[in-house]
């Protein structure tokens, strides 16, 4: 089968092309012939190095497909059903051997492009507003890059739950995706500091709640714009890392929450998995979640799909059709 392979860490050029045998599955796992793989910021961590994995691996977090085969114990699927997963390395390839408890079965009205989209970035959006804090009607959001992939997601169940939506984009046509999400407010951080716009917008209060993807660039200034005990929900450093950071700012900027968390803790038991992805299904076909699929690649060009992602071209989600 093919796959994207890393033998070493680097640019997008560490992607390699492969052949490799199709996965046999251990008595725990199915094997998923891969209909379409997404394409997350995760993956540039894991190419660059910035999140260490054993060498060579085969890169991808997030997939959907058709199961073709199952191990010895496996009962809750069988071959032919239609899933979806994320959190198990391997998807960029025609095949993935993934651990049954894992997987999630698709609603028949949800195609497998609109199933892969929604597991990584559409659980990650529901965590943030739904777990690590549960926005309230009234409230005030900040969403840095709200017309990335997370973003737009984030966008739209904020809204949902009633919070009032202020965005941040790169560009004045990424600032109307935003708004097409349905921000109440879009900066272009780009060309407006953020910070002055946020104070002026909430009248000096303050935003309850930072929701940041974007890290390095957008930290400090994001902790200035919060209301006293506000919280800083840091999911991800799209611009780097965030430097080490002394925690008696939190205490001179009003008594501030700051987390720093990942998907998998969200999603860590089956039940929350089934839960959560539950939820973001049933959003998608009633039609109050959309997901606007940014382009669905070739697997062959995943160095293609990397570099557009990572120079801020895209707004919504990228694929990788195998
Ligand atoms: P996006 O589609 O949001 O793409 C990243 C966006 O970040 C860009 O389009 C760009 O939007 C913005 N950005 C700002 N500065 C830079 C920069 N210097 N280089 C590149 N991009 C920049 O990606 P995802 O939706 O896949 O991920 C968004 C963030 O969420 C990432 O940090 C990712 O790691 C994180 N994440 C975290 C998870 C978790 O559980 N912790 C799970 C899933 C994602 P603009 O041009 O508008 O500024």
């Amino acid at each position: 089968m093919k796959a994207i392979q890393v033998s070493q860490v680097g640019g997008p050029e560490a992607l390699a092309l492969v052949e490799l045998p199709v996965p046999v599955p251990k008595p725990n796992e199915a094997v998923v012939q891969i209909k379409a793989a997404g394409v997350n910021f995760i993956d540039v961590y894991y190419r660059e190095g910035r999140y260490p994995a054993p060498l060579p691996f085969t890169i991808g977090q997030e997939g959907a497909g058709e199961i073709v085969a199952v191990g010895s114990d496996v009962t809750s699927v069988q071959p032919g059903d239609r899933v979806a997963y994320t959190g198990v390395m391997g998807s960029y390839a025609e095949y993935a051997s993934v651990p049954a408890d894992r997987l999630v079965k698709i609603p028949d009205q949800i195609d497998f492009n609109q199933a892969a989209a929604s597991m990584l970035q559409g659980m990650t959006a529901h965590y943030l507003s739904h777990s690590t804090y549960l926005l309230q009607n009234g409230e005030t959001a900040l969403i840095h890059a709200a017309a990335g992939g997370v973003g737009q997601l984030l966008v739209q169940m904020a809204k949902r739950l009633g919070a009032r939506v202020i965005a941040t984009a790169g560009s004045a046509d990424k600032a109307q995706i935003a708004r097409d999400a349905g921000a109440d407010e879009c900066i272009v951080y780009t060309q407006e500091d953020f910070e002055s716009e946020t104070r002026r917008l909430t009248g000096g209060r303050g935003v309850d709640v930072v929701y940041d993807g974007v890290g390095k660039a957008t930290f400090d200034k994001g902790l200035n714009v919060l209301r006293p005990r506000g919280y800083m929900v840091l999911f991800g450093g799209a611009s780097g890392a965030v430097p080490p950071f002394d925690l008696l700012e939190l205490t001179h900027k009003g008594s501030l929450f700051l987390t720093r968390p990942t998907l998998v803790h969200y999603i860590g038991t089956r039940e929350e998995l089934e839960q959560r992805s539950g939820d973001v299904l049933q959003m998608i076909t009633s039609g109050e979640l959309k997901i606007r699929i940014h382009k669905a690649y070739p697997l062959t060009e995943a160095r293609q799909a990397h570099r557009d992602l990572e120079g801020r071209a895209t707004s919504g989600k990228l694929l990788l059709v195998p």
